[in-house]
């Protein structure tokens, strides 16, 4: 065997030992062999290897056999961190985690410059003091890694290509927050990352489609535990999706396309036009809609474009990312009975409960992944979250 191979073998080796050590979040040396197939001395000298790197530690099993308790290994979750940035206009998220993904805390900062470039000073100064709060310099590792979304278009490079709301057109965010942070800066659309995190926190599946609902509407695709990107970088781009032609003007050029109509931007336009919100104020009350057509009319346009996607992808689990599909679950029945043709395939439609937490969430998460060099990142045994609730309708 070549220096290469054995180097390579190595690395493979502990990939699967890391894997399986978050994934069962405390196991012994000889169930990890067992687990993994690989013989006890590897698994030991891998072990002591992660050990004197400060990534695992040992604790004694709290059951006791015989007399004799087993040592455990778990991750050394508290010799680091990592950051996830949900980069958005006018308020931007900046997560904090240790080095199992568990959320320590979720920081707003107001970006509400119309110079992006001011905004990226502001969010970086923030990640600065984030630091100190949580003296992440005085922990073994420190920060292991940035992931940030953006609500619109990153191509492969990283590079900013649109953005609906500004004109952000080829900014490189990467290399502005590598010049603060001597670290992997990982940039993706907040699609991307969200149903990045929705896989690592709460459905470890390889395929998942997660459809995020705000102010506009973006899908994420994960196909063999990859994002799928498209050549370019520009898949997922569903709420460009035409619903009508000939209808509302869209600020990408065409006409009718899908988020005009069933965002939750959308929704509350209608709302306000029909005075049950209040301009000052974003909320309302669902039961004090009268007019019924309102909300039949956008559940009527959502279910054209999930039918649309189910149709493309057939999908075992559909994640509805909405505040307001999340608040109002029983909606999905009626949702549910619009999707009635005999070609719809799918298994379950769920609301998020990570909510607007996602993408920055997936943000930590595809730093942690990185940062470790695994492949699969399954966190969803740890009680980082209240019990999901499914609300399943299928
Ligand atoms: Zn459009």
């Amino acid at each position: 065997m070549s220096t290469g191979d054995a180097t390579y073998i190595k690395a493979l080796n502990k990939r699967i030992l890391l894997e399986n050590i978050i994934e069962h979040q405390s196991i012994s040396r000889i169930e990890l062999s067992r687990l993994t197939g690989l013989n006890r001395s590897t698994v030991s000298s891998q072990i002591n290897h992660m050990m004197e790197e400060q990534l695992i530690i040992e604790r004694p099993s709290e059951v006791s056999y015989g007399g004799r308790k087993p040592i455990l290994l778990q991750m050394n979750e508290a010799a680091g961190y990592t950051i996830g940035i949900d980069f958005d206009m006018p308020q931007t998220q900046i997560q904090i985690a240790n080095l199992l993904g568990k959320p320590l805390a979720n920081y707003q900062v107001q970006t509400e410059d119309e110079d992006v470039c001011k905004n990226i000073e502001k969010v970086i100064e923030n990640v600065h003091d984030v630091l100190k709060k949580h003296r992440v310099s005085e922990s073994p590792k420190g920060l292991t890694g940035i992931g940030i979304g953006i609500h619109g278009i990153v191509n492969n490079d990283h590079n900013i290509v649109f953005t609906p709301k500004v004109q952000w057109n080829n900014i490189n965010m990467k290399e502005a927050f590598e010049k603060h942070f001597d670290i992997p800066i990982h940039i993706d659309n907040n699609a991307n990352l969200t149903v990045y995190a929705e896989q690592v926190y709460h459905y470890p599946m390889e395929d998942l489609f997660s459809i995020t609902m705000y102010s506009g509407i973006g899908l994420g695709i994960l196909e063999g535990n990859d994002i799928y990107k498209g050549s370019q970088g520009f898949a997922g781009e569903i709420g460009h999706m035409i619903v009508e032609r000939n209808g509302l003007q869209c600020s990408c050029g065409n006409k009718g396309c899908w988020e005009l109509y069933a965002s939750e931007h959308a929704l509350k336009r209608t709302l306000k036009a029909k005075g049950y919100i209040k301009h000052s104020t974003d909320d309302f009350d669902l039961a004090s809609i009268k007019d019924e057509s309102i909300i039949e009319e956008y559940l009527d346009y959502m279910a054209v474009g999930l039918n649309n996607i189910i149709n493309i992808f057939n999908p075992e689990i559909v994640i509805i990312n909405s505040e307001f599909m999340h608040q109002h679950r029983h909606l999905l029945i009626s949702l549910k009975k619009r999707l009635n043709s005999r070609m719809n395939n799918y298994q379950e439609i769920v609301t998020s409960s990570l909510g607007k937490e996602a993408c920055s969430l997936g943000g930590v998460a595809i730093s942690l992944k990185e940062y470790y060099g695994i492949n699969s990142l399954n966190l969803s045994h740890y009680p980082y979250f209240d019990k999901v609730d499914k609300a399943s309708i299928s």
